[in-house]
């Protein structure tokens, strides 16, 4: 017997519609490429995604074609985000920090008829236009006097003129929730890039799932920040989740500076910002270095690469502003585990809470975990046992757009996207990330893990950013060091770090050397690019051999 509910499918669209009709005159605040800061509502964005899903209409663009965008965070991508998915086409966001030539192999491989771009990436759009065959229509994200008189890029239109005339009613159409929405490829390191391909049900869902209070908790009372960027996994899924809680959204643009962010967060009332560590780095040096104190800002989200604990009680101790450390992966939507304490946790001392929140956290509902060994066994939740971790739900990656399913099936034949990550899970489920797979170090057989090698050198205050990495070593198999890049006008010699070291890890685990470096070599997602670091000690030996 069914059931005799109602089946609505769970659509992008019915999101802005919320929106507008529930909180039509929520703020939406944006930092443009200009310099400028423009304000409107639910029911401006949600009115001129309307008129881009018009447009796209126009075209002729089909059901599920593919319409790029090369953006920052603001309110015309957010309308992208929109108009492009709720009109049945796939919104595919494009990481401007790759390479062009990456840029222009992904975009041949999503085969995108219409690329939306800020002006600040001119420059990547003259390059790669003449090698992107299947791009109809080029539009720059601007005013209609902003353009430039000659761009050299055939039919370019700007945003503004191109959207402008067209009917600002539009009747969203209703299709299967399983449909594509939107598409991000995967900054791998090795090999071409990979593209996750979103569908209606997996966003709706993780928007939902995102809101929740032991994630984001995301209300109609908040201010939101997204710092994370719009162009790799959609923002984490805030755009989403925000027209979903009807909470104002503030836009940074182009400046991600600490000061920039820092202005934005004082003058819009932020409560809730989400980052990566290397962005919170550069708002933390500023508010330290000018004395200053947030008004508003009560919690944050923290993720993309391991968030130090040092940052975590920076931010907890010196300005009241909780920190959620959060995991997940562009092939997860992305997020998979955030940590938050439990009630039984709350009578705990602070020391007992920071090894609690310094772990990368709990499995939200949605997302099944588990660790197994190099047997394919699964490996106990003890905080101690560690393996590769295991990944498998509805907002989780079945298989690659045009690719393989990375799938590995378990004994009773279920599938599990194995993320590459090496984690411990304890009992309480709460998950700790030690390595990518792909860095572990094993020393004596016995495995260090860099992230906590790295924590320790990142808890020392000259230190800015810090890479643990294993050298070949003839009796011990491999052995850590620590390749460290300091802050600027700080002094910390090799021998005062490494006698940091002492009482906060196992003598063993602590590194062979310290070598320190102008600045650690970053991917197109802000992480350090670990093989760019190997690449560059080519001829290193460690000390004594
Ligand atoms: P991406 O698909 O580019 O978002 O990268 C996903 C990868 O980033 C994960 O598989 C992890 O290796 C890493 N990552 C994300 N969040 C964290 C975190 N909180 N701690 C450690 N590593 C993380």
């Amino acid at each position: 017997m069914l059931g005799l509910m109602q089946n609505q499918p769970l659509l992008i669209s019915t999101l802005i519609t919320f929106a507008e009709r529930n909180h039509g005159d929520g703020e939406i605040v944006s930092r443009r490429v200009e310099g400028d800061i423009h304000r409107y509502t639910y029911r401006d964005l949600a009115r001129r995604a309307r008129q881009l899903a018009n447009v796209l209409d126009g075209m002729g663009l089909q059901f599920s074609d593919r319409v790029a965008s090369l953006a920052w965070n603001g309110y015309r991508h957010m309308e992208m985000y929109f108009g492009v998915s709720g009109s049945g086409r796939v919104l595919h966001t494009v990481n401007p920090r790759l390479h062009p030539d990456q840029i222009a192999w992904i975009v041949n491989h999503a085969e995108d008829q219409v690329l939306c771009f800020d002006m600040t990436f001119l420059p990547i759009v003259q390059a790669v236009h003449a090698k992107c065959p299947t791009v109809k229509k080029w539009v720059a994200l601007c005013d209609a006097d902003r353009l430039p008189a000659d761009s050299g890029i055939p039919g370019l239109t700007s945003y503004e003129d191109w959207i402008g005339g067209a009917p600002g009613e539009y009747d969203w159409p209703t299709f299967d929730e399983n449909s594509a929405s939107s598409m991000c490829y995967t900054s791998g390191t090795t090999g071409n890039p990979k593209a996750a391909l979103y569908s209606h049900r997996s966003t709706t869902l993780h928007a939902y799932a995102a809101a929740l209070p032991d994630v984001m908790c995301l209300s109609a009372r908040d201010s939101v920040l997204p710092v994370v960027p719009m162009f790799h996994v959609n923002a984490w899924g805030i755009p989403y989740s925000a027209a979903l809680t009807g909470c104002k959204v503030v836009f940074p643009g182009p400046a991600l500076d600490g000061k920039s962010v820092y202005e934005l967060i004082e003058a819009e009332g932020v409560t809730f910002a989400a980052g990566v560590p290397t962005v919170w780095q550069m708002l933390l040096n500023h508010v330290q270095a000018a004395g200053l104190k947030f008004s508003t800002l009560g919690r944050t989200v923290i993720g993309g690469s391991a968030c130090p604990p040092a940052m975590i009680t920076a931010f907890q101790d010196g300005y009241g502003v909780s920190v959620l450390h959060a995991w997940g992966m562009t092939e997860m939507s992305p997020l998979g585990t955030l940590c938050t304490l439990k009630n039984k946790h709350l009578r705990m001392g602070r020391d007992e809470q920071m090894h609690i929140l310094q772990k990368q956290g709990r499995a939200i509902y949605g997302v099944e975990m588990k660790i197994v060994g190099a047997d394919g066994k699964e490996q106990p939740w003890d905080g101690k046992a560690y393996g590769d971790l295991l990944v498998r739900g509805p907002w989780i990656l079945e298989r690659y757009y045009k690719g393989e399913s990375p799938l590995v099936k378990d004994e009773h034949g279920v599938g599990w996207f194995p993320t590459g990550d090496v984690a411990t899970i304890d009992a309480d489920g709460y998950m700790q990330i030690t390595d990518r797979s792909k860095d572990v170090i094993k020393s004596g057989g016995e495995w260090i893990s860099s992230i906590d090698i790295e924590n320790i050198a990142m808890a020392h205050p000259a230190v800015a950013m810090a890479a643990c990495v294993g050298m070949p070593h003839p009796k011990w198999d491999e052995r850590p060091i620590v390749v460290v890049a300091r802050r600027p006008g700080a002094e910390v010699t090799r021998e005062e770090l490494l006698a940091f070291y002492e009482g906060k890890t196992a003598k063993w685990q602590i590194p062979d050397d310290v070598v320190f470096v102008d600045a650690i070599p970053l991917g197109a997602t802000g992480k350090m690019l670990k093989t760019r670091l190997r690449e560059q000690l080519a001829g290193y030996k460690l000390p004594g051999l």
